[in-house]
């Protein structure tokens, strides 16, 4: 089958998946059949075994909607009455954390840090040292509002010192960067079916603890982002979903699972990103392109660039330009300044890299000559 696709995405999620990836969605499966519930536990162990966690630890949790629904699940089960939750904030989705346990009334603080720098592990220890009252922390670890990479085993350390829950948003990298979840003491990690893992969007997924999920019992503030219950019905029932699953989007998840691993595992895909990134960056410096993140903290997964000094130059010229010749980039998301991102996860090699670039070049040659 020729791909249908006409242009590209250098958006990080949705993402361009394979044609084999979408083919999957031809068949419609049965939700309660043995053979789709099958797909779903083999999708949950794969998962751990990414996080490189023990199933007598850990589980996973498959959750119907997009990325933030996984969030608010986490967010709105599992604190209890009594407890706090300190979010580290350097970004629209932690600032997006925040609105969520507004939302339901939760107990929170906020450490704010700029947004083109990581959360400083030596200020949480001090923060947690003068508020004995949080018991959970709560980040991001690559924040796609910026592309910069947090570091969340330095924060997790002293986070497991001081005895508290960690939840980590790990959206944007889970499946591109390797994240050993035992290891940095991670309690819930979240991310979704159409970032790293290169499938379609339709359902996100928590990695838990599960000694801390038991305890949530009770404390969901919500009937369908009712974490425990979810992960009760699908442990009980060997991979059925509580309620609709999407089905499709499953089976197309189960099958980027395999390409995963067929293109090596999590360190040759970083390794793709991160190399692709890199070309990205330099070659878009040549052209004038300024970056917001600098080198030592920009993560493998997106970029953020300043708008040229350029009189003719316009976004949505820039844009238009570039899908008509076949790929679609992304808007910024800073207030203070004007800026563009460009992705590099989905199915973006170096060939597609030189690509844009000469593409980014013929396109100022016009605008100059306006
Ligand atoms: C994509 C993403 C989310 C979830 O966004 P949705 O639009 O709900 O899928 C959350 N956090 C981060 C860091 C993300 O990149």
């Amino acid at each position: 089958m020729q791909d249908p696709n006409t242009y590209k995405l250098l958006t990080p999620g949705p993402l361009t998946t394979s044609l084999t990836v979408r083919t999957e969605m031809l068949v419609d499966r049965c939700t309660w059949d043995k053979d789709y519930k099958d797909m779903t536990q083999e999708v949950r162990s794969s998962l751990l075994e990414l996080a490189h966690a023990d199933p007598k630890e850990y589980t996973t949790v498959l959750m119907q909607g997009s990325g933030t629904f996984g969030v608010e699940s986490v967010l709105s089960s599992i604190p209890g009455e009594n407890d706090c939750v300190l979010v580290l904030v350097n970004g629209a989705y932690t600032e997006r954390m925040c609105q969520i346990l507004t939302y339901h009334r939760i107990h929170f603080k906020r450490l704010d840090f700029a947004w083109d720098s990581i959360p400083d592990a030596k200020e949480v220890e001090e923060f947690l040292k003068v508020n004995p009252d949080v018991t959970m922390v709560a980040m991001v670890h690559s924040e796609t509002t910026t592309g910069i990479l947090n570091d969340i085993a330095a924060v997790g350390a002293v986070v497991k010192a001081a005895g508290k829950t960690f939840i980590v948003d790990a959206m944007s990298s889970f499946g591109g960067v390797d994240i050993n979840v035992p290891e940095i003491g991670i309690d819930f990690l979240v991310s979704s079916a159409n970032k790293c893992i290169q499938g379609v969007p339709g359902f996100s997924f928590i990695i838990a603890r599960i000694e801390k999920l038991m305890a949530s019992k009770g404390n969901a503030r919500s009937l369908s982002l009712d974490l425990y219950d979810q992960w009760r019905v699908m442990e009980k029932d060997g991979g059925k979903w509580r309620f609709t699953s999407p089905t499709h989007v499953v089976a197309a998840f189960h099958r980027a699972i395999s390409e995963l691993k067929e293109e090596g595992g999590i360190a040759v895909r970083n390794a793709r990103y991160a190399k692709c990134n890199q070309m990205l960056r330099d070659g878009m410096k040549e052209l004038g392109f300024e970056a917001y993140i600098d080198a030592s903290h920009q993560g493998p997964i997106i970029t953020t660039f300043f708008y040229p000094e350029n009189a003719n130059f316009t976004f949505a010229g820039m844009y238009d330009y570039l899908k008509t010749h076949g790929y679609v980039i992304y808007p910024g998301k800073l207030t203070e300044r004007d800026t563009f991102r460009l992705g590099n996860i989905g199915e973006i090699y170096e060939s597609d890299v030189e690509r844009v670039l000469a593409i980014f070049k013929d396109y100022l040659n016009e605008v100059n000559h306006a």
